[in-house]
């Protein structure tokens, strides 16, 4: 049974046990918002060793970091390099976005070695294998499709992404509104080639239930994937956007009847103001399913900063209601990412998901910040360092040029809060 089935039945599971445990909460308010499917705890029942984590409505924003090789780079090693990085720098997920090298054992290696929940986008798969077995992507046949899937399931990913909703009513809606930056979604790009040149219909969205009923046999997760997100912001919310953004709602619908636990993904390059709409009408359309959101990239401009661009969108979509952000790094649009990289990809994101944990008003945030406020006014700097999201930065830029009094460099003598400590502490004598 999944976790779903198990909820809408009244079971707790020791997975819902340990994530309330991890969110503070009670065990029942996990159970009911699984049963809702407004929680997901993406928990394939062959990942051995997995920490369970949960996604959704009322629990900490989470923050998932992108991994894998290309087809000219990257190795087992160097993705189990970036993997240890992710899990130090804090991530909660992380996605295994391979297409290059032996993409069946880099997966596996990684599902042996992450505790965190691992997702992937098993079209990747197919789509080179239909490329290396038929001569080209567009020559992939159904079952090459569902048999990648079914095999990323066995191996025990958590969630995987499957593009169900671009659908040729989404492809016709592009074509007649146009667009500056047509489909950037790699997996979004595969399937419309193939509907394209085979002049079908999407099979992840004709062949839904066949879809449905590998998830269940493992408890994977699907994340209905974005394949018509903007990649410009002259492209965002635009039809072609929305339209698949509804066929995904009703996906939502029909995976919650078959027990499927499923989140949405979103975009994508949008300008601020665009972005609370979005959370809204995803939320509205999807029976409030979790919401994952790449960044988003609030201008188009920023190459090379583009973990902050993400980091200032993923914090006004974390505070409106979005649960998940998959992590932008500073290589986007230039290079696949490094290990370091990946490391402040992860903590730019972090500091999103925490800054839309504080207006949320979720469980603990608001307080982590008031004890680090304190800490900061005693000038207690190791428990400031233990409190700060990233301990090892915190010491090393502290401890670059040191005082020797409890004051830092920054203002030395003139220190604001010793100054202020020092006048305020003066017993107040009663105006004659
Ligand atoms: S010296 Fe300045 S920056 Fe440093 S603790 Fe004091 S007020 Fe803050």
């Amino acid at each position: 049974m999944t976790q779903l089935e198990l909820a809408k039945e009244g079971a707790v599971s020791p997975q819902m046990g340990q994530v309330a445990q991890h969110e503070g909460l009670a065990v029942e308010v996990i159970r009911q918002g699984v049963a809702l499917g407004r929680i997901v705890i993406p928990a394939n029942i062959n990942h051995r060793g997995l920490v369970p984590c949960g996604i959704g409505q009322g629990l900490k924003t989470k923050v998932n970091a992108n991994i894998g090789t290309s087809p000219d780079f990257g190795d087992i090693d160097t993705e189990l390099g970036k993997l240890k990085v992710a899990v130090g720098a804090g991530a909660d997920t992380v996605m295994d976005l391979s297409t290059g090298g032996d993409i069946a054992a880099i997966r596996r290696a990684i599902i042996a070695e992450s505790t965190l929940p691992v997702g992937t986008v098993p079209i990747y798969q197919a789509s080179i294998e239909a490329l290396a077995n038929h001569g080209a992507i567009v020559k992939m046949t159904d079952d090459d499709l569902f048999g990648t899937i079914e095999e990323h399931a066995r191996d025990g990913v958590d969630f995987i992404t499957v593009h169900c909703g671009v659908t040729r009513q989404a492809i016709d809606r592009l074509r007649i509104q146009k667009r500056v930056a047509d489909v950037v979604s790699r997996g979004g790009a595969f399937l419309m080639g193939w509907m394209l040149h085979n002049e079908s219909e999407n099979p992840l969205y004709e062949q839904y239930d066949r879809l449905l009923e590998i998830a269940r046999q493992y408890d994977v997760t699907l994340s209905l994937g974005d394949g018509m997100r903007p990649g410009s912001l002259a492209d965002a919310t635009d039809r072609a956007q929305i339209e698949e953004l509804i066929t995904l709602g009703e996906l939502v619908q029909r995976a919650y009847q078959a027990g499927v636990q499923v989140i949405v993904e979103g975009p994508g390059h949008l300008p601020i103001n665009q972005i609370e709409a979005n959370v809204q009408l995803q939320k509205s359309l999807c029976n409030e399913a979790p919401f994952y959101v790449l960044g988003p990239l609030v201008t188009d401009v920023a190459a090379g900063y583009d973990h902050i661009t993400g980091a200032i969108g993923g914090a006004i979509a974390a505070a409106a209601g979005t649960d998940f952000l998959c992590y932008v790094t500073p290589a986007e649009h230039l290079s696949l990412p490094d290990s370091e990289d990946v490391r402040q990809g992860v903590i730019a994101s972090r500091i999103a998901a925490h800054a839309g944990d504080i207006a949320k008003g979720i469980k603990g945030a608001g307080e982590w910040d008031r004890k680090m406020s304190l800490a900061r006014k005693n000038f207690n700097w190791a428990e400031q360092a233990r409190l700060s999201l990233d301990p090892e930065r915190f010491s090393r830029v502290h401890e670059k040029h040191t005082t020797g009094g409890q004051a830092c460099s920054m203002c030395g003598e003139f220190c604001a809060m010793e100054i202020a400590e020092k006048y305020l502490s003066i017993p107040v004598t009663k105006c004659p």
